[in-house]
Order: structure tokens, then sequence, then C-alpha cells
């Protein structure tokens, strides 16, 4: 039985194409626990997707193997030097390259994380789920000399407006919001469509056969917007009931109250997000409806 399942497992993975990660640091050792749960354990396990951190530390040649250096025109800290950077990549087959070599067709991408990125999110990882290889590159104390960014780097990521003490976490947060979208990795194909951030209504609703009347909006994926908000057994915990209308099995009605759901978290949270979201003439009313609530 086992044995069947492992067959069925290495047939799947060999037919689905697996991602690589590189990660170069100064702690590979920090990414044994991070990667070692969940999804993406699974992931590993299936052969979907491989992860290696590289030591930096072993393309440092003197005595102390030192990877930083005092910055140039003074200021506080210390950076990480070219030279092991530079090495531990070319030992990854990464070549220095020209600034203004086309970038899209190129099979690997070169990140590295830095608060002074681009914003990465869901619509960044989907664009890198597509890729075949990332290796990714943490900074530490000051940051890092920035011809690395300019040699050997296809992009400055960063995970949001706050500077972390090293790139190592946000190399676990680009690489498991990434590997998560690859196909054979979530056990529903579909889930990474269908929650907060998700594929635009229409992209889900063209890949979707449907048969007679289109599947209402709110059954299928955020849309842009956040996702509605779950409920779980006892019905009844710390004195709040769960509410009604997701125990009545009508599931138009469902469907219409998480669609109400996303509509209020979304305003409350990141009203922001619903400029880019496609809302229905029904989406409109009940945003104003809900605007007006707290109005005489
Ligand atoms: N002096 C830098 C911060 C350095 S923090 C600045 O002010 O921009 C040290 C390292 O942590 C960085 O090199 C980078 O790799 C990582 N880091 C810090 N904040 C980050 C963020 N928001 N996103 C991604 N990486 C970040």
């Amino acid at each position: 039985m086992l044995e069947q399942v492992n067959a069925g497992r290495e047939r799947r993975a060999s037919i689905i194409k697996s991602m690589r990660f590189d990660i170069v640091t100064i702690f590979p050792g920090f990414f044994e626990s991070v990667f070692a749960h969940g999804i993406v354990s699974r992931a590993l396990k299936n052969g979907l997707v491989t992860v290696e951190a590289h030591d930096l530390r072993e393309y440092a040649h003197d005595r102390h193997r030192t990877v930083d250096d005092r910055p140039f025109g003074g200021g506080e800290g210390m950076v990480l030097k070219p030279e092991p950077l530079a090495e531990a990549l070319e030992a990854l087959g990464i070549k220095s390259k020209n600034p203004a070599d086309e970038i899209a067709n190129r099979a690997t991408r070169v990140i590295l994380l830095s608060a002074q990125g681009r914003l990465f999110n869901q619509q960044v990882a989907r664009e890198l789920a597509g890729v075949e290889r990332m290796v990714l590159v943490c900074g530490r104390y000051e940051g890092v000399d920035e011809r690395i960014n300019e040699l050997y780097c296809d992009m400055e990521l960063s995970i949001g407006d706050y500077v972390l003490s090293g790139g190592e976490l946000a190399a676990a947060v680009v690489v498991d919001a990434t590997m998560r979208l690859l196909p054979g990795v979530l056990g529903n194909e579909a889930s990474g469509q269908y929650e907060s951030f998700g594929a635009p209504d229409a992209e889900i609703a063209a890949e979707i056969d449907v048969d007679g009347p289109k599947v209402p909006r709110s059954q299928h994926g955020a849309g842009g917007l956040l996702d509605y908000p779950q409920y779980t057994r006892p019905a009844q915990f710390g004195g709040l009931s769960a509410p009604e209308v997701l125990m009545n099995g009508d599931h138009a009605q469902i469907r219409r109250w998480r669609r109400e759901q996303q509509l209020r978290k979304t305003l409350k949270n990141r009203s922001e997000l619903l400029e880019g979201a496609a809302l229905s003439a029904e989406d409109m009313l009940i945003l104003d409806a809900i605007r007006g609530e707290g109005k005489l």
C-alpha cells in the first residue's frame, strides 16, 4: 500500500516540474526548522521543490572567514563585502551580467532581499512561481555591497516597510509564498486562487468549466478582496455564536454572506484594495450600505 502511494507520488513529481531555491546566507542553519513543517516540508519530501541553503563563509578565504567590512564613506555598522558573495553566486552557476540584460525569459531569478526592494506581494509570488529556479541573497548588518546587486541580481525584494536584522526571514517568506502556488504543492489545486489577494474573478471564471449559470463570485475567489472569515465547531464559543447563515445549508445565501464579509473586511482593514478589485453593481450597493451603517 505504502509502495503504491510512493510510486504515485514519484509519478506525480516527475510529471510536474519541480522548482529549485538556492539561498546564500551566513546562517544556513536558520532554514532547517523553517522548512520542516506542513505544506512546505511535504513539498520537499515529494520532490516538488528543492531548497538548499549555502554558507557564505565557505567562500571567505582568510583565517577568520571574514564576510563583512566597514562602509566606504563612514557610518554605522558593517557591510557584506562583495568577493565572497560573488564567489558563492558563481559557484551556483550565476554569471556576472550586463545590467541591461533581458531577464524576461531567463529560467533563474536572482533576488536580493532588501528593505530598499520592490514590495513582495501575491502578484510577485505568482510571477516568480513561473520560473525554474530562484537564488536568494540574504543581507546582514547594514546590507550588501551594491555592486553585487548590479552585477548579479535581477531584482531587489522587500517583504514590508520595516527593517529586519537579516534577509533570512524575508527569504523564507518569499520561498513559502511562492512554493505554495506551484502545481501539486497545495492539496487542493484551486485554493491558492481562492483566498486573500487571489486572482481576479475574470481569470478564475475563464479557467473554470461551469455549465449553466455562472457560479456566483463569492464562492470562488477573493478576486482582489481579502478572504471571508472562517468558523468551525463548536457553534458556541466564548459567548459568541458562529453565524447562523453558515449552518442552514442554503449555499446561495452562504455565498452572498461570504461576499459581504469580504467587502466588510477589505473596507475595514485594507480599503485601498477596493480600487483594484473587480466589483459588481451588487457589491457597490453592499459597500454603500456598509459605509452608511455608522452614520445617521
Ligand atoms: N541599512 C539597510 C537595512 C539593513 S538590514 C536599510 O536601511 O535599508 C540587514 C539586511 O536585512 C538587509 O541587507 C536585507 O537583506 C534584510 N532586510 C531588512 N529588512 C528587510 C525587508 N523589509 N525585506 C527584505 N529584506 C530585509
